[in-house]
């Protein structure tokens, strides 16, 4: 089933994102996470690409498989052009095809300064062009409710989405954000530049100081007052941040529902207990 098939039928749509276990740890350790997913049924759920070559995207697709025929849920690939040339994308969606994985996120990846990148497509549209055309896919994309880093500004960041729409992404799913009116702003542009695909939005729970500060300069999004009071109260307090951070992102997901989102994608960090709570306590509000 293609992702984009599962919008529109009375609920909105709650998927997860996994990361692959580092290389130096067994691809194994993934099974207590997505053992911990399971119970809670997501519509579906994806597995990140990194910068880290061949050997580790294998394991993407190894996870991508053991998520589609073992769990039996509808599993997404990330798949990354800095990362991946001509031959590696075709290697990797002929083993997705393979294993009865059939949805792809096509991605231009971060540029890593230390890896130079695959020149074979400059942009994600060039990818998602190209997966169309091999066909057989469902296809997703990225996109920025508070615009790209790189991009000079708004406009000509929804320009391009746009041409990654008209290439052939059937979905997006956004980067995290915290403050919903930047969502909700986002979300009316795209309508207006005529973007009508399913859009879902990221979520990532607050769960340690320093990896949302990390998290917070590398993509530039913006710290509402609310959660800046949160991190300076509780930022060294490891137990009562993680309570506080699980509540921000229950009340930001009730928000988003609320205003009629197509979908909720959580960056679950690996954390299926993080994921089961915020899951539990959305389970009637995403019904209704
Ligand atoms: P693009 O759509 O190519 O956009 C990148 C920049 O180029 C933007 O500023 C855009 O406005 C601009 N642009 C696009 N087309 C043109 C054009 N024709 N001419 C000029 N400028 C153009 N990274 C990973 O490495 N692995 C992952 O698994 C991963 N998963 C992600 C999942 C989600 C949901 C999101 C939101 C991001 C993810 N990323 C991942 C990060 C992503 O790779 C980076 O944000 C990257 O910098 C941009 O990728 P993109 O696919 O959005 O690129």
């Amino acid at each position: 089933m293609h992702i984009s098939q599962l919008f529109g039928q009375g609920r909105t749509v709650f998927s997860c994102e996994v990361f692959p276990p580092k290389a130096t740890s067994p691809v194994d350790t993934i099974y207590r996470t997505l053992d911990g997913l399971k119970d809670i049924r997501p519509d579906f759920i994806s597995v990140t690409f990194g910068a880290g070559g061949s050997q580790v995207n294998q394991t993407t697709r190894e996870i991508a498989g053991i998520i589609q025929n073992q769990y039996h849920i509808p599993a997404m690939a990330h798949l990354t052009c800095v990362a991946a040339g001509r031959a590696e994308v075709d290697e990797m969606l002929a083993g997705l095809a393979e294993d009865g994985v059939e949805n792809v996120l096509a991605l231009r990846g971060d540029i890593n300064p230390n890896v130079p990148p695959k020149t074979d497509f400059a942009h994600a549209s060039d990818l998602v062009a190209y997966i169309r055309e091999k066909g057989g896919f469902g296809i997703s994309a990225a996109c920025y409710p508070e615009g790209h880093v790189e991009s000079p500004d708004l406009v000509s960041d929804i320009r391009h989405l746009k041409e990654k729409v008209d290439a052939g992404a059937q979905h997006l799913v956004s980067q995290l954000f915290f403050d919903n009116e930047d969502f909700f702003r986002f979300l009316e542009r795209c309508r207006i530049a005529g973007i009508s695909v399913p859009i879902e939005a990221g979520i990532m729970p607050v769960l340690s100081k320093s990896s949302i500060q990390r998290m917070v300069s590398l993509c530039g999004a913006s710290m509402p007052r609310k959660l800046t009071r949160i991190l300076a109260r509780y930022g060294d307090h490891p137990d009562a941040l993680r309570e506080a951070g699980i509540a921000y992102a229950i009340d930001q997901i009730s928000d988003l529902i609320a205003g009629g989102v197509d979908g909720i994608h959580l960056y679950t960090m690996n954390d299926p207990n993080v994921a089961r709570r915020i899951a539990e306590s959305i389970a009637a509000i995403r019904a209704v």
